[in-house]
């Protein structure tokens, strides 16, 4: 494992090797050369900030990301002021993007009061060509751009940029490489998110994933099943299983595996006490895995579903292989044989071609439904998906009139459904200090609402015993309580 490498014992007289991941430490041990001459020349480290955008995903890739810098011998910082910034970003919707843009503008009037600063891009706003040529015309600041299929060769492209002037660019346009066994810096201690998959076949029409992120790849089960073991043994209490479509999981595997096979593995790891996982497609949720989920004792009661419209005829368009009745009819199944499931979901507003009488569907599934809550967006044309060319655009006035429709509906059920846990002791996982009042710590119910509490920084990471005194719309207010309700005596 990546924690008895010594880089020091690395010969960089020799070649580096092929095969992966040792050829990765070579560069990071070359990398962290360079490092010993920045400490001797400024008298410092120099510092690092990872800049994380977009979903949980690149939230994963973005820990390997600072785990890497941190292994060559960078330290950490949040501040972009840094000698080395990396964005990793998303493309997911158009104002993604000009994100990028507009602090690239920032970072290069920094740039140029410390020219020694390197800057680099990578993730999925990078699989554009056309951001590519704009960088190279217009950004020939950046030193160092790559995509989503080769994050695991950042050492070496690093290696590169501090040996040379210059912008370097590494994109792929596929691959089926999975390079496992490479450090990692985790956010939280007690929980971590893995990938169990990448990429994506499904094609929806509006969506740029697939194009991006590539096709589907699943990891080995057991690199992820030694993955999880080793983190359990870490203090990590839960574990978020991730994929753009984890219920196609283990199809191109030699030894294929279904996602409730997985699942019912992870259930087994000691240590492990809560499993989450993110994002199912309706098309591919199996009867054997609602079944698992309805048998566990540590798959949290938490299922994030995506719906993106209620209308038969737009899921059609969407190329989504599901309608209403069939999405209406899966949640039935999920909520018989899975007692007090929280669902939530995705929906998308102002898809082209959208009529009142479509809208109208989405409503009536959302009141059907009765989602616990819901990330309801406005359609975002992206370049290179086939509903970026369709005719029948809606306007964005009309779109925002809906959009502001359906916010109100989900919202009023969503405070009605969490006005039912109030009183209710629940199991909570702890999670950090209340960023506003340092006398309350924040945590997670199974069902993934959020608790506030009186409590310590050292109850993080573990799961207590909560009573909801208070629904605040989607949050509560609680206090811990002992195995027999009531609550701890104040400390005086
Ligand atoms: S399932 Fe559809 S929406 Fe989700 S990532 Fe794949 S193509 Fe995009």
């Amino acid at each position: 494992m990546y924690q008895e490498i010594d880089l020091e014992k690395i010969d960089l007289s020799s070649e580096p090797p092929i095969e992966e991941p040792a050829r990765q430490y070579y560069f990071m041990a070359k990398c962290r050369t360079w490092i010993q001459d920045f400490e001797e020349e400024y008298g410092h480290k120099p510092k690092a900030c990872v800049v994380n955008m977009g979903c949980q995903m690149n939230a994963r890739d973005s820990e390997k990301l600072t785990g890497i810098l941190e292994m060559i011998g960078y330290e950490q910082t949040d501040r972009e002021e840094a000698d080395f910034v990396i964005y990793n970003t998303c493309t997911v919707r158009e104002n993604a993007n000009n994100k990028v843009w507009g602090r690239l503008g920032y970072l290069n009037n920094y740039k140029k009061r410390h020219p020694h600063m390197k800057i680099a891009l990578c993730g999925c706003m990078m699989q554009e060509a056309e951001v590519i040529e704009k960088l190279k015309k217009s950004y020939s600041f950046v030193d160092l751009v790559f995509g989503t299929h080769n994050i695991y060769k950042f050492a070496e492209l690093l290696a590169t940029v501090l040996e040379q002037q210059g912008m370097v660019i590494d994109i792929w346009k596929s691959t089926d490489m999975i390079v496992e066994d490479l450090p990692v810096e985790r956010k939280y201690f007690f929980k971590s998110g893995i990938n169990i998959m990448f990429g994506c076949n499904n094609f929806c029409s509006y969506c740029i994933v697939p194009y991006v992120r590539g096709r589907e790849r699943s990891r080995k089960s057991e690199d992820i099943l030694k993955e999880i073991r080793r983190l359990a043994k870490e203090g990590v209490v839960e574990v978020m299983l991730l994929g753009q479509n984890v219920n196609s999981y283990g199809k191109n595997l030699e030894e294929p595996m279904t996602f409730a096979e997985l699942l019912q593995e992870v259930e087994k790891i000691e240590g492990i006490e809560r499993i989450r996982f993110m994002t199912s497609h309706p098309k591919d949720l199996s009867d054997e895995l609602i079944e698992v989920m309805g048998r566990s004792k540590k798959i949290c009661r938490h299922l994030h579903l995506p719906l993106q419209s209620g209308s038969s005829r737009i899921l059609k368009e969407m190329n989504r292989h599901y309608d209403k009745e069939q999405y209406l009819q899966l949640v039935e199944k999920i909520r018989r044989s899975v007692p007090g499931i929280a669902l939530t979901t995705d929906i998308i507003v102002g898809f082209p071609g959208e009529t009142e009488e479509d809208f109208a569907e989405t409503m009536d599934v959302v009141e059907q439904v009765g989602y616990e809550s819901a990330f309801t967006f406005l359609y975002s044309k992206r370049t290179g998906t086939p509903a970026a060319g369709k005719e029948d655009q809606v306007p964005e006035e009309k779109a925002k009139e809906r959009f502001q429709r359906l916010l109100k509906k989900v919202q009023e059920i969503a405070a009605k459904k969490a006005e039912a846990y109030t009183g209710k002791i629940e199991p909570v996982l702890v999670e950090e200090v209340n960023e506003q009042d340092e006398s309350l710590v924040t945590g997670r119910l199974s069902s993934n609402f959020v608790v506030h509490l009186p409590g310590t920084k050292e109850m993080i990471g573990k799961i207590i015993s909560v009573k909801l005194n208070e629904c605040k719309g989607f949050y509560f207010y609680g206090e811990a309580v002992n195995e027999t309700g009531s609550a701890f005596a104040k400390k005086q």
